[in-house]
C-alpha cells in the first residue's frame, strides 16, 4: 500500500483522537498509525531536544538523525555529543555532497551567504536542503520540532499534513506548544539543551547565519539578520517568499 493511500485518513482519525494531548502521545500514536520509516530530523535546538528526549526514552522506533551543515557552532557539536551520552545512542548524520559544495564555495566564496540571498539559498540549498532528502528518502513520516507560534511564516504549521514535494507525512508534535512551555518540559526532564539559548540565541542554526536575539525580538529575528525580508527561512519547512511549503491537511 502506498504511504498516501493510508496517509489521510487513517493518521488522522489515529492523531485527530488524541490531538490536544500530549507530544509523547502524538509521538506514540503516529508510530502506531504508520508503517514504514519514519525519521526525525533534529538540529540540537530546544524543540528538538524535546521530542529526542521522548522518542529516546519512550524507545520509539523513530530514526532520529541530524543535517551537518560544517558550519555549526562548537557548543552545538558538544551537545550532539552530550546527547548521545546521556540516552545511549548514535544520531545519524547526512552531510553535502562534496562536489556540490566545492563547486558553491569557489561560485559564491565560503561566506557568500552575506551578499546575496541567492548565494545564501544556494549555500542552504547545498548544506541543508540536499542532505534532508537524503535523510527523508525512503520516509513515510517526518517529524520536526516546529511551533505555530515561532513566526508569522509558521503560523500555519498544523500536527500533521501531507508534504507534496516529498511525499510524506510531516509531524509536529509541539505543533501548539509556547516556547515557555517548552522551556519548562526540558528543565523538568533535565533534557541537556544548547548553553547559547541563555545567552539569547533562541533559535539556533549555522554559526556565521545566527546571532543573539535583543529582549522583544521575535526569536527567529537572529537567524539571516542581515536580510531585510520578513521571510527567512532555509527552505526545510517555508519557502524563501515565506509561503509554507507543499503541505495540505491530512483529511
Ligand atoms: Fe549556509 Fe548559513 Fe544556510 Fe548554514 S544557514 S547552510 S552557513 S547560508
Amino acid at each position: 500500500m502506498k504511504v498516501e493511500q493510508y496517509s489521510s485518513r487513517t493518521l488522522f482519525d489515529a492523531l485527530g483522537r488524541i490531538g490536544g494531548e500530549r507530544p509523547a502521545e502524538r509521538l506514540e500514536a503516529l508510530r502506531e498509525a504508520v508503517p514504514g520509516r519514519i525519521v526525525f530530523t533534529t538540529s540540537f535546538g530546544l524543540e528538538d531536544q524535546a521530542l529526542a528526549h521522548l522518542i529516546f526514552k519512550g524507545r520509539l522506533d523513530i530514526e532520529v538523525v541530524t543535517l551537518d551543515t560544517g558550519r555549526l557552532f562548537p557548543s552545538t557539536y558538544k551537545l550532539w555529543a552530550d546527547t548521545e551520552e546521556r540516552y545511549g545512542v548514535r544520531i545519524r548524520s547526512y552531510h553535502p555532497d562534496q562536489a556540490a559544495l566545492a563547486t558553491q564555495i569557489a561560485d559564491a566564496g565560503i561566506n557568500g551567504f552575506y551578499h546575496s540571498k541567492e548565494a545564501r539559498l544556494g549555500c542552504c540549498q547545498v548544506r541543508k536542503v540536499e542532505p534532508l532528502g537524503h535523510a527523508l528518502k525512503g520516509a513515510s513520516a517526518w517529524v520536526t520540532g516546529l511551533r505555530a507560534d515561532q513566526s508569522d511564516q509558521r503560523g500555519r504549521v498544523e500536527l500533521a499534513g501531507w508534504d507534496e514535494e516529498r511525499g510524506l507525512i510531516k509531524v509536529s508534535p509541539l505543533f501548539d506548544w509556547s516556547r515557555e512551555e517548552v522551556v519548562r518540559f526540558t528543565e523538568a526532564a533535565r533534557v541537556p539543551v544548547n548553553p547559547l539559548h541563555a545567552q539569547g540565541f533562541l533559535s539556533i542554526g549555522c554559526e556565521p547565519c545566527t546571532r543573539a536575539v535583543k529582549p522583544g525580538e521575535p526569536e527567529r529575528a537572529g537567524r539571516w539578520w542581515w536580510e531585510t525580508d520578513a521571510a527567512r527561512e532555509c527552505g526545510l519547512h517555508v519557502a524563501a517568499d515565506g509561503r509554507l511549503v507543499r503541505r495540505k491537511k491530512a483529511a
